[in-house]
C-alpha cells in the first residue's frame, strides 16, 4: 500500500470480486479474479464484516493491509484496472488446437436428443478430409501444446475408412516432422466397435469416447429406440479393453438418470472397468432435460465415489483443478476457443453441437484456418461469464464458464447471455469446492 493510499484510507473498500464465505469457525474471503483464498477466524471476520456488507471504507490495520496485498481491499479504481487486463487477456489472439472432423451425419441409432438435427444423409469426402488435416497442421505448427483431431459423427464409425485414413495421414505428418504432439479422438455411440477397429485404434493411439447413459433401461430410454444399448455398447467396451485402447464413458445427464450419478459412476468403474468418466447436461431440449439443482446434488456426489476411486472426471475436476491452482475457468468447454469443426460438406464452424442446424457455419476452402480472422469464431472465444457485467459480480465468475453456448443460443436467441438455469449448478459446485477445501485445510 502506497503513502498516498494509507493517507486516504477513506477510499479504500472491498473489492467487488471479494467474496465472503461464512462459517462458525473458519470464515473465508475467496477473490473470484485472482482465485486466491483466505480462511480468517471469528475475530478478524467480525472485525471485517460490517466493510464488507457495506463495500465501503477500511478501517485500516495489519488484517486489512494483508487483504489489500492480496487484491481483496482495493482502491479507487482498481477493479477497473481489473476488469482492463481480463478485457485484454481476452482480446489476445486464438490459437487453434482442435479439429473436429464430422466423418458422417448418418447414424445408427436415433436418439431422442440427438443435437444433430436435421440429420443429411451426408459423408465427408476424402479430398476434404485429406485438406482438413493438411491445413490444420500447417496452421497449428508454431502451437507448442497437444493438438487434438477428432472424428465426429452422426455415428463416425460408420465410415471407419476415413478414421483409417485421417491416422494415416496424421502418422506421416509426423514421421515427415510436419508436426508433432498430436493427439487423436473418435466419440461414438459404441455400437460398431469390432476387433479390427480396436486394433487400428490402438496402433495409432486412438482415444475413444463412448456414450452410454446407465446401466438400467431407464437410463438409456433417450437413447436409440428398439436396442438393446446396455449389450451392444459394453460389447463394444469389452472389445476396447482387449485391445488396451484408452477409453473414457461419456453419459448424458436427462431427466431419468440425473439422481443415480453416483451410481452410474460406480458401475461404470467397477464393472465396466472405465477410467475415465464424463457427465454432460442435455442440450436444447426442454422436455427431458434435467432439472439443474438435482444435476448439482447428483453430480458432487458422484464426484466424491469417482475421486475415491482414481478416477479422471471432465467437468467438476476442471473446475475444481481451476479453483486449487488459482486459474480462471473462463469457458464451460474449453473448445470454445481455439476448435474448428468441418462439416462434410466442407462448411466450417465454431462449434460442434450447430452442425445440425449449420447456424455460425461458413463455407470454406479449407486453405485457411485463421480463426482470428473469422467474427464467429472470435465470438465464441470471448464469451465467457468475464464480459457480461452482472457476471463479474458473481462470486462464480472465475470458475463457472456461463453454461453452454448451444443452450444459451437455444433458449435465448443469443449468445452473449448467461444461461441463468446453469448458475445454479455453478453456484453449488462452489459451495463445495470451499467447503471440500476448508475440510482438507482443518480436517472437519
Ligand atoms: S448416437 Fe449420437 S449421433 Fe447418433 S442419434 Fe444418438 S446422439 Fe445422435
Ligand atoms: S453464469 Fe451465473 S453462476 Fe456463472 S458467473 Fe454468471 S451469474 Fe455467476
Amino acid at each position: 500500500m502506497d503513502d498516498k493510499e494509507t493517507r486516504t484510507c477513506k477510499n479504500l473498500r472491498f473489492s467487488r470480486f471479494a467474496h465472503a464465505f461464512e462459517h462458525p469457525t473458519h470464515p473465508f474471503l475467496y477473490h473470484s479474479i485472482f482465485q486466491t483464498k483466505v480462511f480468517l477466524d471469528r475475530t478478524e471476520w467480525e472485525s471485517l464484516r460490517r466493510f464488507y456488507r457495506t463495500k465501503r471504507y477500511i478501517q485500516l490495520d495489519e488484517l486489512t493491509q494483508r487483504l489489500y496485498k492480496l487484491g481483496f481491499i482495493v482502491g479507487k479504481n482498481e477493479d477497473e484496472r481489473t476488469k482492463d487486463l481480463l478485457k485484454r487477456e481476452l482480446e489476445k489472439p486464438i490459437e487453434l488446437r482442435s479439429l473436429f472432423l464430422i466423418l458422417t451425419e448418418r447414424c445408427n441409432y436415433s436418439c431422442s436428443y440427438c443435437y444433430q438435427y436435421p440429420k443429411r444423409d451426408l459423408d465427408m469426402s476424402p479430398a476434404i478430409l485429406e485438406k482438413s488435416i493438411r491445413t490444420f497442421i500447417k496452421t497449428t505448427r508454431s502451437f507448442k501444446g497437444l493438438k487434438n483431431i477428432f472424428f465426429h459423427g452422426g455415428e463416425p464409425l460408420l465410415r471407419h475408412d476415413l478414421m483409417r485414413a485421417a491416422c494415416r495421414q496424421v502418422d506421416y505428418l509426423i514421421e515427415s516432422g510436419e508436426t508433432s504432439n498430436v493427439g487423436l479422438a473418435v466419440s461414438t455411440n459404441g455400437s460398431l466397435i469390432n476387433n479390427e477397429i480396436a486394433r487400428e485404434a490402438h496402433a495409432h493411439k486412438v482415444f475413444f469416447a463412448v456414450s452410454l447413459d446407465g446401466f438400467l433401461k431407464k437410463h438409456n430410454c433417450h437413447r436409440s429406440k428398439g436396442h438393446n444399448i446396455y449389450k451392444e455398447v459394453t460389447n463394444g467396451i469389452k472389445v476396447l479393453q482387449r485391445n488396451n485402447v484408452d477409453f473414457s464413458i461419456m453419459t448424458t445427464v436427462h431427466n431419468q438418470n440425473v439422481r443415480d450419478l453416483a451410481k452410474i459412476a460406480e458401475h461404470f468403474i467397477t464393472k465396466l472397468g472405465a477410467n475415465s468418466l464424463g457427465f454432460t447436461i442435455l442440450l436444447g431440449n426442454d422436455k427431458i432435460a434435467p432439472d439443474l439443482d438435482l444435476f448439482a446434488d447428483s453430480l458432487l456426489n458422484a464426484f466424491e465415489v469417482i475421486r475415491r476411486y482414481g478416477v479422471r472426471e471432465a467437468r467438476l475436476s476442471v473446475q475444481l483443478q481451476a479453483f486449487l491452482e488459482e486459474r480462471l475457468n473462463l469457458y464451460d468447454c474449453k473448445e470454445y476457443r481455439g476448435e474448428i469443426v468441418v462439416s462434410p460438406d466442407g462448411q466450417v464452424g465454431p462449434y460442434l453441437y450447430f452442425i445440425g442446424s449449420r447456424l455460425f457455419f461458413e463455407k470454406s476452402n479449407l486453405k485457411n484456418m485463421d480463426v482470428n480472422k473469422m467474427e464467429r469464431f472470435v465470438n465464441f472465444a470471448t464469451n465467457t461469464p468475464l464480459n457480461e457485467d452482472n457476471c463479474l459480480d458473481c462470486q462464480c465468475v472465475g470458475i463457472c464458464g456461463g453454461g453452454n453456448h448451444y443452450n444459451r443460443y437455444y433458449k435465448m436467441g443469443v449468445l452473449n447471455k448467461h444461461d441463468p438455469d446453469f448458475c445454479v449448478y455453478s453456484k453449488k459446485a462452489l459451495r463445495w469446492m470451499v467447503t471440500d477445501l476448508r475440510k482438507k485445510v482443518f480436517g472437519e
